[in-house]
């Protein structure tokens, strides 16, 4: 039999806790008969301590162009002046338009009070608060603007539809604060109603975003996907996450034009860095989002599958929290458990 075509992906395993939790994803990717070939590139704190105040070494700009896929650990930020979020820039430069965060419950193996929630979050990821215009008038002045394009919210909307056509969901929900915001929310609004009419088969809902967040505090399973604008997406879906009982499992997918980015939702956790104590679920369902975009919906399959298996078999990190547990592990041992599976 001729081997198998390999995708190449560019590989940061990112600071703290990443390097462990990259170790344990590809071996648990490799295990499952990924066909990739992970080139890695260096990304984070020791690329801004050389100097370099992106965050990025010069070479890795190449190889994420050429590979169009990046799967990441967490970096660390540095606090003070000086350094932007080397994530922010990454999202600026290279254009990822979408950022999409599944939320779902797995219970009874991890504690929630709703085990019927299964919902994705999709967030404009350029615009909005987070374009960073931000001056002072005055000494007790300041301002942020808010920028809202039509481009910017038919491109993340259609994205919403798209995925969830190719997902089987069956409603999109828009969450916005038209009420207040006219013209930038209302933009949002309107482009969702337009776009949502060429999605016949997808039934689609608006919520001011207020009485959105309280529902879906509430009644998370009454949602299927929400798209929203930059900030109400970024507040929103962690919301989710913790309602799910799961925020140390999320993994999400920020997509772009020509490039796609994959990482844990959790940040570096300096504080049990070096220890063998994370869990490495956060990255490896982002490694799965990541087979399933580069055409690989087998693998990502398997690894989920092999994934819920594990939590199924009560064996958990230290981090997880529920009367489901048979057996505690490290973060190797885990990805082994993973791997017997
Ligand atoms: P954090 O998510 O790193 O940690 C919060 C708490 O959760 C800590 O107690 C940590 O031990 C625990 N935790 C996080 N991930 C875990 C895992 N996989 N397994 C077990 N426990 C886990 O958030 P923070 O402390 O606010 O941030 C630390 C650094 O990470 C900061 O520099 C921040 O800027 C950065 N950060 C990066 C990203 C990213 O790269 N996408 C995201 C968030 C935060």
């Amino acid at each position: 039999p001729t081997p198998p075509t390999l995708t190449p992906i560019a590989v940061a395993p990112g600071d703290g806790i990443g390097p462990e939790l990259m170790a344990a994803t590809l071996r648990v990717l490799e295990a499952a008969g990924a066909r990739i070939e992970p080139r890695p590139v260096e990304v984070g704190q020791e690329v801004y301590l050389r100097g370099v105040s992106s965050g990025v070494a010069p070479e890795a700009w190449e190889e994420l162009r050429r590979t169009g896929v990046l799967l990441k650990g967490p970096i660390t930020t540095p606090q003070g002046g000086g350094y932007k979020s080397v994530n922010v820039t990454l999202r600026k430069a290279l254009g990822l338009y979408a950022n999409v965060r599944p939320a779902r419950a797995y219970a009874p193996f991890v504690a929630t009070h709703h085990p019927g929630m299964d919902l994705v979050i999709v967030r404009e990821n350029e615009e909005d608060l987070y374009a960073g215009i931000e001056h002072r008038q005055t000494d007790e002045v300041y301002q942020c603007l808010k920028l809202v394009t039509r481009e910017g919210c038919e491109r993340v909307v259609r994205y919403a539809f798209e995925y969830a056509r190719a997902h089987g969901r069956r409603k999109v929900t828009a969450m916005s604060k038209d009420n207040i915001m006219k013209l930038t929310d209302g933009l949002f609004h309107r482009v969702f109603d337009e776009v949502a009419r060429e999605y016949p088969e997808i039934t689609a809902d608006h919520l001011i975003v207020d009485i959105g967040a309280a529902r879906l505090g509430a009644q998370p399973e009454r949602f299927d996907v929400i798209v929203t604008l930059n900030l109400y997406g970024d507040i929103l879906s962690d919301i989710a996450s913790e309602v799910a009982g799961s925020v140390g499992l999320g993994g999400s997918a920020n997509i772009g034009q020509s490039v796609a980015l994959f990482e844990a939702v959790h940040g570096s956790a300096p504080d049990i860095a070096g220890q063998d104590k994370a869990n490495p679920s956060g990255l490896l369902n982002a490694a799965a989002l990541m087979l399933t975009h580069i055409g690989q919906g087998d693998v990502a399959a398997r690894v989920l599958n092999a994934w819920l298996r594990t939590l199924e078999d009560g064996i958990h990190t230290g981090d997880i929290a529920g009367e489901h547990t048979a057996r505690r592990v490290g973060t190797q041992a885990f990805a082994d458990a993973v791997i017997e599976r």
